[in-house]
C-alpha cells in the first residue's frame, strides 16, 4: 500500500510538474507573441433585439502561434493574469480597440460602442485608472463609446473598493458591463452596488432556450432583475432564431452570438457592417 501511495504521489508531482512546465512554455510564447506584435483583435457585433440594428462591438484578443495554431484566450488569459503580463496586454487591447473605433468613424461608422474585457488583475493595478484616462484622451473619442466588461470575480476586491473603482471609471464617462452573469459567486448585494449599465447573461443559460421555454428559467429571472437595477440586458452566445424569439418574449434588450456574427477581424467587420447597415 505504501509503494502504491508513493507511486500516486510521484504521478501527482509529475503531473503538476508538466502543468507548470506547460504554463511556463505558454507564457514564454505569449511574451514573444506580444513583443513581436503577433496578437490581434477580432470584433463581435452586439445587436438590438427589436430593431436588429448593430449597437456595439466586443473586442476579443487572438493569438496565432508560430505553427499557425490559434491558442484560445481561455487558455492564455489566465496565464497572462497569473504572470502579470495582463496589465501591459490589457492596455494594448484598450489602445487597439480605441484605434479601431477611430478607424470605424473614418469609415462612416461613428456612433458604434465598443466593449473591452478587463480582468480583475488589471483593475487592481494601481496605475489602471490613470492609464485609462490617458488612453482615452489620446484617442479623442467620446468616452461613452467605450464599455469595460468585468466579471463577478471583481467581488474579490471587496465591495467598497470595487464600487469606488467602478464609480471612478463611470465618472470618466466609460460604461461598465457585468460579464458572464450567473456563473460567478458574487451576491446580489454586489450586483446592486456595482454601477453597471449592462448585464450580460452567460451563454450557459442561453444554450438550451427553445420554444417550449425549457431552460428559460434563469433568463426569465435575470432579465427583469437587470431591468430593476437599471441595466440593459444582453444575451451572449445566441446561435438560433428560436433563442432570439424566446429572448424577445422575455424582454431581453440585446443579443450577441454566432446567429448574427462570429468575432471578425477588422476588414471582415467593415464588410459585415456595410451589409448590415445597407
Ligand atoms: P467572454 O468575454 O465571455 O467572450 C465571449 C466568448 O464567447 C468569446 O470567446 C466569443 O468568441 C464566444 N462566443 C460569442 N458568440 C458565441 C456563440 O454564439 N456561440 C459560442 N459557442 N461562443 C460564442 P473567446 O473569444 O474565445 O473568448 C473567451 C474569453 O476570453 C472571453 O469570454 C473573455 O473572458 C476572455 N478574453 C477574450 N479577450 C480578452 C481580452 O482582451 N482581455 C481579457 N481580460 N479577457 C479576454
Ligand atoms: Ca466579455
Ligand atoms: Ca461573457
Ligand atoms: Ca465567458
Amino acid at each position: 500500500a505504501k509503494s502504491q501511495g508513493q507511486g500516486r504521489i510521484a504521478w501527482f508531482t509529475r503531473a503538476l510538474g508538466n502543468d507548470a512546465k506547460e504554463r511556463s512554455t505558454l507564457l514564454q510564447g505569449l511574451h514573444k507573441a506580444f513583443d513581436l506584435n503577433r496578437l490581434f483583435l477580432v470584433y463581435q457585433p452586439k445587436v438590438d433585439i427589436q430593431s436588429e440594428q448593430v449597437v456595439g462591438l466586443e473586442a476579443l484578443v487572438r493569438w496565432r502561434d508560430e505553427n499557425g495554431h490559434m491558442v484560445p484566450p481561455d487558455r492564455f488569459i489566465p496565464v497572462a493574469e497569473q504572470s502579470g503580463l495582463i496589465v501591459a496586454l490589457g492596455l494594448w487591447v484598450l489602445r487597439t480597440a480605441l484605434q479601431t473605433l477611430a478607424q470605424l468613424a473614418q469609415a462612416g461608422h461613428g456612433q458604434i460602442q465598443m466593449g473591452v474585457n478587463v480582468s480583475v488583475v488589471q483593475l487592481e493595478h494601481p496605475g489602471f485608472l490613470a492609464e485609462l484616462k490617458a488612453i482615452l484622451q489620446a484617442s479623442q473619442l467620446a468616452p461613452e463609446q467605450l464599455e469595460l466588461e468585468v466579471t463577478e470575480s471583481v467581488a474579490i476586491l471587496g465591495l467598497d473598493r470595487v464600487s469606488a473603482l467602478l464609480e471612478s471609471i463611470r465618472e470618466l464617462g466609460v460604461g461598465i458591463a457585468i460579464d458572464d452573469f450567473g456563473t460567478g459567486f458574487s451576491s446580489l448585494s454586489y450586483i446592486d452596488r456595482l454601477p453597471a449599465h449592462r448585464l450580460k447573461i452567460d451563454r450557459a443559460f442561453i444554450e438550451n432556450l427553445d420554444s417550449e421555454h425549457r431552460g428559460a428559467r434563469i433568463a426569465r429571472i435575470i432579465i427583469p432583475l437587470g431591468h430593476q437595477l437599471g441595466m440593459k440586458v444582453v444575451a451572449e452566445g445566441v446561435e438560433t432564431r428560436e433563442q432570439i424569439k424566446v429572448l424577445q418574449e422575455l424582454g431581453c434588450d440585446e443579443v450577441q452570438g454566432y446567429f448574427y456574427a462570429r468575432p471578425m477581424p477588422y476588414d471582415e467587420l467593415l464588410t459585415w457592417l456595410a451589409k448590415a447597415r445597407a
